[in-house]
């Protein structure tokens, strides 16, 4: 396993400004019942998990048309997941905004770069594409 290298100070202000990370404290919900209205779910899962080298447009893209941006955001923020695109955001975006959802009370999630159980289940519980 290797890790991230921490975010810098001023990463870590300006996420704090981010408005995504904005709506996503605003937007947190306890169950995931928002999972079901995500437009990810008619979209191939590996859309969001583009290899390091590539390009994370498309699912951002993507991100930034969905209701529950918001609510995917905060629980990859909870659960400290920083493999792939969540709530509009790069693995990359979301390690200083780990540090500020800390600092605001969010859980003490480690970062780190490897897949974990909970990319896992995100991919099983997407519908397949028929
Ligand atoms: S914000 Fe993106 S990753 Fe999250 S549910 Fe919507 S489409 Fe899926």
């Amino acid at each position: 396993m290797t890790r991230a290298r921490m975010p810098r100070p001023h990463e870590v202000a300006a996420a704090r400004r981010d408005p995504r990370l904005l709506r996503a404290m605003a937007e947190r919900q306890l169950d995931e019942a928002w999972r079901t209205r995500g437009v990810c779910q008619s979209v191939d899962p590996e859309t969001f998990f583009p290899a390091p080298s590539e390009p994370a447009d498309a699912a951002v893209a993507l991100c930034r048309t969905c209701r529950v941006q918001g609510p995917c955001l905060a629980w990859a923020l909870d659960a400290g997941d920083s493999h792939g695109v969540w709530g509009a955001t790069t693995p990359r975006e979301r390690r200083a905004m780990q540090v500020a959802w800390q600092g605001a009370g969010g859980p003490d999630a480690a970062v780190v770069d490897e897949p974990g159980p909970l990319v896992r289940d995100r991919m099983l519980t997407l519908v397949p594409l028929s």
